[in-house]
């Protein structure tokens, strides 16, 4: 089946179209048969679909659907969030949402040929991630945009794969919908190989625990003392042996208080390598904290790694999810990245792009798609900690997977120190790991 989307070719945000167009044909929901093509003049396409006023002109052709053109994400000005809403619709028994520059309430998503609201821009809102390029607020920590001044976080939806369940009414309606099961990524973060690197380390953080009053770690200490592993050295038993695609990323760089580049010549390491060639975990880089902004810290720590792996370095994710726009895409497009993870949460789970699905992002000052394919984050493992003190971090993701309408993917990503901590605290990190 072959779904045509027809726009003015001479529009003035026709890639931004194009971009959206590609991501739909691209999405993991769509059925094998199908494809989403832009401006065919194939008389035998089964579903036509006329974005914007202007195409509508056009009245000898018939048309399935209309979708209103909104002008608002496409356009010169930059709109902040605070001028945007987020409004509830309804498909069958579902809720979609909008963004658009006016409140609306109790409407459905379809009605007859027409949909109800510019789906095009919502989608290129999330995915594009506009409202980090445009954000002139207050910045976090980091030099970002804080998380809950986002959209979808602010409305408390954050949980919810917004742009994948359009997609998923999208192929609904048009009947090419592929019926799938849910796949579980794993990832790792390496930022620390050991716990104890000698000297009178073992004393400082002893103490460390039993000023917390976490008498647990008189456990991990007694294994310590009986000259067992370090507990940070898990890659063993989390390096799991599962199908498909695995990626682990390493920092080995940086010099600020929030890195501890890995000691290369450690043993931990170089097992840790062993175990990716031998059960299929690809190698990336894991660029410190600096390297965000820094293109030739971001290059030297690659080459590094690179060394070290015998091998290119494709994939990279950000420490802290550190991320400036333009600029890190255009270090890692210069540094011929061609994937990255870094687009989730720090402090909650859930979908910043609205999306689990891979797709290429969008560089907004250039006005056209990047070579950078995007593997949405959206748990890890850190996050989960700060919100699961009541509830097991297995309940808590079934409750996220329970508020998507299909059968997305689920990215993870989990650090080999934080298992220790899950079991001084009680909490369930390796069982989660082990059932994935
Ligand atoms: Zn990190």
């Amino acid at each position: 089946m072959t779904i045509n989307i027809r726009f003015d070719e001479n529009h003035a945000f026709v890639n931004r179209i194009k971009y959206v167009i590609k991501f739909l044909n691209d999405h993991p929901y769509l059925d094998d048969k199908s494809k989403v093509v832009e401006n065919s003049k194939n008389a035998e396409d089964s579903v036509l679909i006329h974005y914007g006023l202007s195409s509508l002109s056009d009245q000898s052709v018939s048309t399935n659907y209309f979708i209103p053109e909104q002008g608002v994400i496409f356009s010169k000005s930059n709109i902040q969030n605070d001028d945007l809403h987020i409004n509830e619709y309804q498909f069958d028994q579902w809720s979609l949402y909008s963004v658009e520059s006016s409140a609306q309430s109790g409407k459905t998503f379809v009605r007859e040929d027409r949909f109800s609201f510019d789906w095009i821009e919502t989608i290129f809102f999330h995915i594009s991630r506009y409202e980090e390029w445009v954000y002139d607020g207050p910045l976090n920590y980091k030099g970002m945009m804080p998380e809950d001044k986002m959209k979808i976080v602010d409305q408390g939806i954050e949980q919810t794969p917004v742009v994948d369940d359009i997609v998923f009414a999208l192929f609904e309606l048009w009947g090419c919908r592929k019926e799938r099961k849910r796949i579980n990524h794993l990832s790792f973060d390496v930022d620390h190989l050991r716990k104890y690197k000698g000297g009178g380390s073992l004393i400082k953080k002893t103490l460390g625990h039993l000023k917390r009053g976490e008498w647990s770690f008189i456990k991990s200490l007694g294994s310590r003392l009986k000259e067992t592993k370090d507990p940070f050295d898990t890659f063993d038993w989390m390096l799991k042996e599962v199908k498909g695609r695995k990626e682990i990323y390493f920092l080995v760089g940086g010099n600020t208080k929030y890195d501890s580049p890995i000691d290369t010549e450690d043993e931990i390491f170089k097992h840790a390598l062993q175990l990716c060639r031998e059960r299929n975990y690809k190698v990336g880089i894991h660029p410190s904290y600096d390297a965000s902004k820094d293109k030739a810290l971001f290059q030297m720590e690659k080459e590094n790694l690179e060394k070290l792996i015998g091998d290119k370095i494709e994939i990279s994710r950000q420490h802290y999810l550190k991320w400036f726009w333009p600029k890190t895409l255009t270090i890692l497009e210069e540094n011929r990245i061609s994937e990255d993870s870094s687009m989730g949460f720090s402090e909650r789970i859930g979908y910043r792009c609205g999306t689990s699905a891979k797709y290429f992002l969008y560089n907004l000052h250039k006005e056209q798609m990047s070579d950078v394919l995007e593997k949405p984050l959206v748990i890890m493992d850190s996050a989960l900690f700060k919100f699961t003190d009541s509830i097991g971090f297995e309940k808590r993701i079934k409750e996220l997977r329970e508020k998507s309408i299909g059968m997305n993917d689920i990215n993870y990503c989990f650090h080999n120190n934080r298992f220790e901590e899950s079991e001084i605290k009680g909490k369930g990190l390796k069982a989660l790991l082990k059932k994935l």
